[in-house]
């Protein structure tokens, strides 16, 4: 098939298309991340995390300034009344924009002190808020304020947006960095970076059971990345995982077995469901952000 592809099943061939481009529709950027998609506003916004800035990109093909002083934010989504929700390494905390433009910080510290730097989200039907925390943001003047730890884990955390409580879903990664849930919800993906600074971390996608009671169990390596770390990662209707990885965007099957890859000619940090029509990956790398269109959408619970 024509096209920027590695096709390793011949089942990848169902979930991409032939003749179509891959399209670089921003660049100038440091660091791109935190792609979300708004249907309601046909806009993308992304942070480009060392310059403080979210960024709208419209339909149109015009990009604009959404956020000036970003706080270095990082990962974003929106929850379930479409309000974005942001990880924000400045603040080492999670906001959400309220509709009328003000923005409520929803935690900030977990057992009395500072979070580490929260670094991505996604938001559950119940309306709970999952965030992972790394140190990413706090390991240098780069991407956030260095800092020192004071949380003894680098947590996966459950908010309840509600009253504010947090809880310590999963303590086991070195670094644990993107998340998403499976379409039904009863499988929680996280992306173990910590291979960043350690070679001796796997560069893994770790999955759980998710419990009625929302705790997680029987926690598994689901796919280990061949080029590069996990970083963000979304899950399609067929249940199929599209992570990013150095060489691009691999696209994993529910098994995790992989299928190919989209080769993307920066390293992907992360990427998102959207377009007109919801048939298109928006990837963020490095310096830039690109679109392809695929045959597949985003998992909706
Ligand atoms: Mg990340």
């Amino acid at each position: 098939m024509n096209g920027p592809y590695e096709i390793i099943d011949r089942r990848f061939c169902d979930l991409i298309l032939a003749n179509v481009a891959l399209r670089r529709i921003s660049t100038g950027h440091l660091w791109t991340e935190g792609p979300v998609w708004f249907a309601a506003h046909q806009c993308l916004l992304f942070s480009d995390i060392p310059n403080q800035k979210i960024y709208r990109w419209m339909c149109d093909g015009s990009v604009n300034v959404f956020r000036d002083n970003s706080n270095f934010a990082n990962g974003n989504t929106q929850d379930r009344q479409g309000r974005l929700i942001t990880c924000q390494h400045g603040t080492r905390s999670v906001t959400r924009t309220e509709h009328n433009g003000k923005i409520t910080t929803l935690a900030d510290q977990f057992d009395g002190k500072p979070l580490n730097a929260p670094n991505d989200v996604v938001v559950k039907s119940d309306g709970s808020i999952w965030f992972t925390d790394p140190t990413y943001g706090i390991l240098s003047d780069y991407e956030g304020h260095k800092s020192t730890p004071e949380q003894s884990h680098r947590n996966v955390f459950r908010l309840d947006p509600e009253t504010g409580e947090l809880w310590q879903a999963t303590t086991e990664f070195t670094q644990p960095n993107g998340l998403a849930f499976s379409q039904d919800e009863k499988r929680l993906y996280v992306a173990e970076s910590g291979s960043s600074h350690d070679d001796s971390v796997p560069s893994v996608i770790r999955v759980y059971d998710v419990d009625a009671n929302n705790m997680l169990e029987n926690g598994r390596v689901f796919t280990t990345i061949d080029k590069g770390i996990p970083d963000g990662f979304r899950v399609d209707c067929h249940g199929n995982v599209w992570s990013s990885a150095a060489d691009g965007v691999h696209c994993f099957d529910a098994g995790g077995e992989l299928l190919g890859k989209i080769l993307v000619p920066e390293t992907v940090s992360n990427l998102s469901f959207g377009g007109p029509r919801g048939n298109e990956l928006l990837i963020t790398a490095t310096t830039s952000v690109y679109a392809i269109h695929v045959n597949s959408a985003a998992a909706t619970p």
